[in-house]
């Protein structure tokens, strides 16, 4: 990463709930390769709104024949936080519950991986595999 480039954006990967500003503000987090970069705010006192973007690569298990391959994350991210249970309706955002007052963007990338990773992925080679099966018959 090349520091001069995020020198007005903070670098974070933990931040406690009540210091985190009311206005909008950047950030970038990375875990592993892959990076959330975007805005956060708080909204309410227990609510801090994150509009961010997941990028990088992960590895992730083909459904059909096991093997894994690296592809390219490229997620739009809009989450609330609440700190503690949170009891409203939420449509837009995903709503992450926080424990211990304390934000922890290592632990939403991994989350946000593990989603991603679970999706129904088919590698490289299968689909290649398929499309021929298709053309042949
Ligand atoms: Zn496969």
């Amino acid at each position: 990463m090349h520091k001069e480039k995020f020198a007005n954006i903070s670098n974070i990967m933990k931040i406690e709930f009540k210091k985190v500003p009311q206005t909008a503000k950047e950030f970038v987090a990375l875990f592993n390769s892959v990076k959330i970069e975007g805005i956060f705010c708080k909204i309410s006192p227990s609510l801090v709104k994150v509009e961010a973007v997941l990028k990088g690569n992960t590895e992730i298990d083909c459904c059909r024949c096991g093997a894994s391959e690296i592809v390219e994350v490229n997620e739009e991210l809009k989450l609330l936080l609440s700190d503690g249970i949170y009891n409203g309706d939420e449509e837009e955002f995903l709503i992450i519950e926080v424990e211990n007052s304390l934000i922890d963007f290592d632990e939403i990338i991994e989350s946000e991986l593990n989603s991603i990773k679970s999706d129904y992925y088919i590698c490289k080679d299968c689909l290649q595999n398929s499309d021929d099966f298709e053309k042949e018959f």
